[in-house]
């Protein structure tokens, strides 16, 4: 049985950054982030591969008054402009929603929270208004209510609080079988990010929630190139350029090849990290070569809303914790 290839993209902008002062990752008036998810769309056309994006549930509105209510902390909006698309691209994107959904093919849209919310570090009753808001966001823009979620920053939710709210997928930080370390030295983890390839792990039902996993570092666009407009640490800046990138390209085709050989393989990354030219060529081949080799039949191409069909799930409720696929590390 062949593979599972998953691509999930962060589109949160504003939300993510102005929080930790890095709202000048971004590009002015987040010029390159939707020249850029076009392009990324219309390749996706060409090969016919639908992609989960993860949006923040703000960005769908076209203005604001800046505030939201909630049982946030009292400072929690603000970062919020409580201005419009216009003057605040940063903060309100239903022209990259709609660009998304009026795409031939049918990508994926699921939550990335409504306010980018760290879901481990708030009151559960914090998460639960979260899902609820995306949710009534989804439905009053006429999209299917998100049924996966990409909890910002890796925060773990309640699992819960997110069966309630009608989420059976969601990502999580790279599941590492008992025994299996975390890099435990930054010259092992420079080692992981640059060499190894990428961890094939299938989903697997955790308190009736399916998990998919992927690396804690970016995937799809890596960190040892430009990300936004920032420049890579400088760790790697002695690596020739043109060498870092054909590492690039080298690593999301050996993720394909670990597919085809049986495993389940989910990039990821933010808009903004792809949207220079530094990441795009390589992203641009991997597009095409992961089409090659699913018309050949050698991978599949699931965003996260068809895992519980690979899993076996139907439905959470008829989930036998019995016949739950085993994980596979390579
Ligand atoms: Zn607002
Ligand atoms: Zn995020």
């Amino acid at each position: 049985m062949p593979g599972t290839v998953t691509i999930s993209i962060e589109l949160e902008l504003g939300w993510g950054v102005a929080k930790y002062g890095k709202l000048d990752k971004l590009s002015d008036g987040r010029m390159a982030e939707t020249q850029y998810l076009s392009r990324l769309l219309e390749r996706c056309d060409d090969h016919d591969v639908p992609i989960t994006f993860d949006v923040v549930g703000h960005l769908f509105h076209e203005n604001c008054a800046g505030h939201h209510g909630g049982p946030h902390p009292d400072d929690w909006w603000d970062i919020d402009p409580g201005t419009s698309v216009d003057e605040d691209p940063a903060f309100y994107a239903p022209d990259l929603v709609e660009d998304i959904r009026s795409r031939r093919t049918t990508h994926e849209i699921c939550t990335h929270t409504y306010s980018h919310i760290e879901c481990d570090a708030v009151d559960p009753t914090v998460v639960e208004w979260e899902v609820d808001r995306s949710r009534r966001v989804h439905e009053r823009n006429g999209v299917p209510a998100a049924t996966s979620i990409v909890p910002p920053r890796h925060g773990t939710p309640p699992s819960e609080t997110l069966a309630e709210g009608g989420i059976r997928v969601k990502r999580s930080p790279h599941y590492r079988a008992p025994g299996e370390r975390r890099p435990s030295s930054d010259v092992r983890k420079l080692y992981e990010i640059l060499l190894e390839r990428h961890p094939t792990v299938s989903p697997r039902e955790m308190d009736g929630i399916i998990e998919t996993y992927s690396p804690e570092y970016t995937t799809l666009a890596v960190p040892y190139l430009q990300t936004g407009q920032y420049s890579p640490h400088p760790v790697y800046r002695p690596i020739p350029h043109t060498f870092r990138q054909r590492l690039h390209a080298w690593n999301l085709r050996r993720g394909v090849d670990a597919a085809v050989q049986g495993g389940d393989v989910h990039y990821w990354c933010h808009l903004y990290d792809l949207a220079n030219e530094q990441q795009w060529p390589q992203i641009d081949d991997f597009l095409g070569y992961l089409a090659k080799r699913r018309d050949r039949g050698d991978v599949e191409i699931r965003p996260m809303r068809d895992l519980p069909a690979i899993c076996g799930q139907p439905t959470l409720n008829e989930a036998d914790p019995a016949e739950q696929p085993g994980i596979v590390i390579e």
